[in-house]
């Protein structure tokens, strides 16, 4: 007999885990279904921005209150084929700058404070694979975990599954696909305290490319080498040596100096085969989907957890009360509408922002070139510090507001 609940959550990321969270604290039954038994198994970003910061302590998570594996960045560093062009203070560094936290660390702990809640249920290693149809209507999820077959009904489906949705799939939703150029070699090795400040992003402009490395915790340097998309296959073929060495010829001498002398060091490899889409619609036949599942970013600006935290927050708003009142589907799916209504504005604004940046950076055109040699001068122009003020301002704050009141 499946198990009946008030919500089942496809997917404990940082957005299933938030909403599972405010849910299960007030009282409505919910099922988070996790197909990693390990949430180290899945690789994420891990740069929280303040509004991501903001969304987790109006749950109950501070991170400032949390021991957990976090660095703080508050600088940046940026050179161009390896040459020195500008040190700048990160404008939000008083809220925090940008955090880089452990995602398993996060996640884990998460999980084990919504375990207080009776009314938590979570099933972890169990891979969500179809759904459950009652009259035209979603009304449960099925799948496996390990040879054992399950079943869940619950009076939400929800699919908080990332970018590889299993609901997305299966329920066919409409897609629009931003279509992207570029995919990303993510590893750390050890911090660089010789060459770069503690809590400091360094950038360097490469030829047909970008290097962004964020200070990470554990003293590391997370690094990601844009590539051109689909080139992955050839490049692994070539060897990581083969890589390291082509990212040394573009980087000032002591950075190829770090990085020569860590090749055994480098861990946590990952190609990051980066999108960014959006469903044109966000339910479809009794499912609702938020986060990567309904709209997957990519990784300029570090949004995509700060965005799926958002997603559950504004989610909670509207369900919590809709639920309580026991509403009919009919009127679920206004609800689910609603969420969207309220949460399309910065996501669609954010990923117009997020369009841009790769095509610019990978295919480097000569008026490109000019604006970043000139970096330095240009950011100097009122202009140009207004409009960057703003695209911070979003990035950093959000776009619309978003208050926790379930
Ligand atoms: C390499 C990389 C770097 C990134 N860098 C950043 C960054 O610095 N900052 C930032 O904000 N964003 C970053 N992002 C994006 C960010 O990770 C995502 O936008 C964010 O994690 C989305 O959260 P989510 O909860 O919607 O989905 P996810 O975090 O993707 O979580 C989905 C969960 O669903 C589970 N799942 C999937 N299918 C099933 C199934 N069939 N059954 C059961 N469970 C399932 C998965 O195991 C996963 O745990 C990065 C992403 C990657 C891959």
């Amino acid at each position: 007999m499946p198990q009946n609940y008030d919500f089942a959550i496809c997917g404990a990321g940082p957005g299933g885990a938030a909403l599972a969270h405010i849910l299960s604290s007030r009282g409505l039954r919910t099922a988070l279904i996790e197909k990693q038994s390990n949430f180290s198994n899945e690789f994420r970003g891990e740069g929280i921005m303040p509004s991501g910061y903001y969304a987790l302590k109006s749950i109950g998570f501070d991170l400032e209150k949390i021991d957990l594996p976090m660095q703080i960045n508050s600088k940046i560093k940026a050179h161009y084929r390896g040459e020195h062009l500008i040190d700048a203070e990160i404008p939000f560094k008083n809220d925090g700058g940008l955090r880089w936290v452990s995602q398993p660390a996060l996640l884990e702990h998460m999980i084990s404070k919504t375990e207080n809640y009776k009314e938590f249920n979570f099933f972890r290693g169990h891979r969500v694979n179809d759904v459950i149809y009652e009259n035209d209507r979603v009304v449960g999820l099925k799948g496996v975990a390990g040879n054992q077959e399950f079943e869940f009904k619950a009076k939400v489906i929800i699919g908080f599954d990332g970018r590889t949705s299993i609901l997305r799939k299966k329920l066919g939703f409409e897609v629009k696909d931003f279509k992207q150029i570029i995919d990303i070699i993510w590893f750390k090795i050890p911090y660089p305290s010789q060459i770069i400040e503690p809590g400091t992003a360094f950038v360097n402009f490469v030829p047909e490319g970008f290097m962004v490395c964020p200070a990470c915790y554990d003293n590391k340097l997370q690094v990601g080498w844009i590539i051109t998309k689909g080139s992955f296959g050839e490049i692994k073929k070539q060897g990581v040596n083969v890589w390291i060495s082509e990212m040394q010829k573009h980087c000032a001498e002591n950075f190829a100096e770090h990085l020569e002398i860590n090749r055994d060091k480098i861990s946590d490899r990952f190609i990051l085969d980066v999108g960014l889409d959006r469903c044109t619609t966000w339910n479809k036949d009794g499912v609702l989907l938020l986060g990567d599942a309904a709209h997957t970013m990519n990784p300029v600006g570090g949004q995509g957890i700060n965005i799926a935290l958002r997603d559950a927050i504004v989610a909670a708003n509207h369900l919590v009360p809709a639920i309580t009142n026991n509403v009919s589907p009919a009127e679920l799916d206004v609800v689910f509408e609603q969420i969207e209504e309220e949460r399309l504005p910065e996501v669609s604004l954010i990923q117009n922002i997020q369009k841009r940046p790769t095509t610019a950076f990978k295919k480097q055109n000569p008026i490109i070139l000019f604006l970043i040699r000139n970096i330095p001068s240009i950011t100097k122009l009122s202009f140009v510090k207004r409009l960057l003020a703003k695209l911070l301002n979003w990035m950093a704050y959000g776009v619309t507001d978003v208050e926790l009141k379930a």
